[in-house]
């Protein structure tokens, strides 16, 4: 199989923050390598800006290091780069002033699509979205890129939706969430809505439970000032979490199109139960001998913010009432592992008596650090000696049988950047969506002053014993962490 390479008009993809981290790390990786898959057509340009003073030289030069660093096997391409590099420029330009924005707004080709990504801090939004509107920037043309996190609660993801609707239409803001890029998510939908085997069974009478881990072996690392401010429920839970729990629970929408899929992910929050406080479990780590807690990781011994999370949802609608999800997200865990399962019931009665033992049909979602979706199946284990049965995975991507093209798939940056190009919403937040998912969270994160701290739990451990307890005490169990 041959994978296809959509081509896209000619753009110009302004990167505000073209210095910072993220850009060096996934946005100019991510746009070299679909320069490389011939998606970036001639005529199309890339603009680092930020305060720091330098010249398109060393920016190019930064960018080729940033490449080398965080690219895939296609930096070895080094005719490509040097092309790509070409295409690159810097502008010196601050958010808050008034430097840089004539040049900025004399460098872009006015008949190209103009994607502007905001990978800057949530503060200076405003200011953007306010200086490109003032220097003739936010016309039809234009789209605005803007990472998270949206908002630290309800009030504050209002006012940003607020500030970016004084100057640019919804349909022109991509709240960008990288999990919902990957191949692996959109494959979900594919199962779920391509296939007539599924969604007959996607549904509290079929379905047990479901549960959704995001695990980091990690720790806070160097973001500790930031991570303490905000802690799991506000960095994970909020929005990745939310966002896979909403494409996993949603009702088909009549169409494949952004705003179809976004109001039946909406409808999917609207549904939740408000989260009783005995749903709910948090979790910091401690140290081990080699590496700091939590507590000392942040500077702040008396911390209370958590960094691990564990939480039972309802959702009262037709489909789900009676089946929970279980979500969990923490940081240095056994492993780093990401994954949602969808267990279905028993078989009413076994035909095979007590001695077959007990056999559940698990589709798994696989999201990181592998991508990919396997159904468990029960099967006679071959050979003689009677009917013994074994669990078995049935791989439905197919990786195999689609060849080493599969290498060569966008990762989620780049199919999202190519998305805002496109024009395509699909995958990224509404700005209702996210005040939605807020609105649910605020009453969770407000009732943690009430009560116990965090529990102490081992690093590369599941998290705090409580958090096995929470599903234990309905009778099931977490699936082990496992790359
Ligand atoms: P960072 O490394 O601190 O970079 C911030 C960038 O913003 C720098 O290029 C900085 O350059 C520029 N900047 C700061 N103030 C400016 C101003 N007034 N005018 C123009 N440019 C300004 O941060 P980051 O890690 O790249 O993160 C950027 C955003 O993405 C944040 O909102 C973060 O939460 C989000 N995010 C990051 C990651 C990640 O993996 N890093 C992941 C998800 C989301 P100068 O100092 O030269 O101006």
């Amino acid at each position: 199989m041959v994978s296809r390479t959509i081509p896209v008009d000619p753009f110009d993809l302004i990167i505000i923050g073209g210095t910072g981290d993220l850009a060096r790390r996934k946005i100019l990786p991510a746009l070299f390598r679909r320069f490389v898959a011939g998606q970036m057509g001639k005529g199309s340009q890339v603009i680092g800006a930020a305060r720091t003073e330098m010249d398109t030289p060393a920016y190019r030069q930064m960018v080729s290091d940033a490449i080398a660093e965080f690219g895939g096997p296609e930096k070895k391409d080094k005719a490509n780069l040097k092309k790509f590099l070409a295409t690159v420029c810097y502008i010196t330009l601050d958010a808050r002033g008034t430097a840089g924005w004539e040049e900025l707004g004399e460098t872009v080709h006015s008949e190209n699509i103009r994607a502007f990504y905001f990978s800057v801090g949530p503060g200076l939004f405003g200011d953007l979205a306010k200086r490109l509107h003032k220097y003739g920037m936010s016309d039809d043309r234009c789209r605005i890129v803007v990472e998270k996190p949206f908002g630290h609660d309800l009030a504050s993801a209002r006012e940003l939706n607020a500030v970016l609707a004084k100057h640019f239409d919804e349909s022109q803001i991509y709240r960008i969430d990288h999990y919902l890029g990957k191949e692996t998510v959109q494959n979900l939908m594919a199962v779920r809505f391509g296939n007539m085997l599924f969604e007959p069974l996607w549904n509290s009478q079929y379905v047990d439970h479901i549960q959704i881990t995001v695990s980091e072996s990690v720790g806070v690392g160097g973001r500790g000032g930031y991570y303490d401010k905000s802690g799991a429920m506000r960095d994970m839970m909020q929005n990745h979490l939310m966002q896979l729990f909403c494409l996993i629970a949603m009702e088909p929408p009549a169409k494949f199109d952004p705003d179809s899929v976004r109001d039946e992910k909406l409808k999917v929050i609207r549904a939740l139960d408000p989260l009783a406080p005995e749903n709910i479990v948090r979790g910091q780590y401690e140290a081990t001998e080699t590496k700091p807690s939590y507590r000392k990781q942040v500077g702040n011994r008396d911390s209370t913010t958590e960094s691990f999370v564990a939480l039972k949802a309802n959702i009262s609608n037709w489909r789900w009432a009676g089946t929970p999800f279980y979500l969990r997200t923490g940081k240095r865990l056994r492993e780093r592992a990401s994954e949602i399962a969808v267990v279905f019931k028993d078989a009413p009665h076994s035909i095979f008596g007590e001695d077959a033992g007990r056999h559940r049909n698990i589709l798994t979602i696989k999201l990181q650090p592998n991508e990919g979706i396997v159904l468990g199946v029960t099967i006679k284990e071959p050979g003689p000696g009677g009917m013994r049965l074994i669990d078995v995975p049935l791989d439905m991507t197919f990786a195999e049988a689609l060849g080493p093209e599969q290498a060569g798939f966008p990762d989620a940056y780049e199919r999202l950047i190519m998305d805002v190009i496109r024009g395509n919403q699909t995958l990224f937040m509404r700005g209702d969506e996210v005040e939605a998912a807020w609105a649910w969270t605020d009453p969770i994160i407000a009732a943690f002053g009430e009560q116990d701290p965090p529990l102490p739990y081992a690093t590369g451990s599941s998290g705090p014993d409580e958090a096995l307890a929470l599903i234990h005490r309905d009778g099931r169990a977490w699936r082990e962490i496992k790359a």
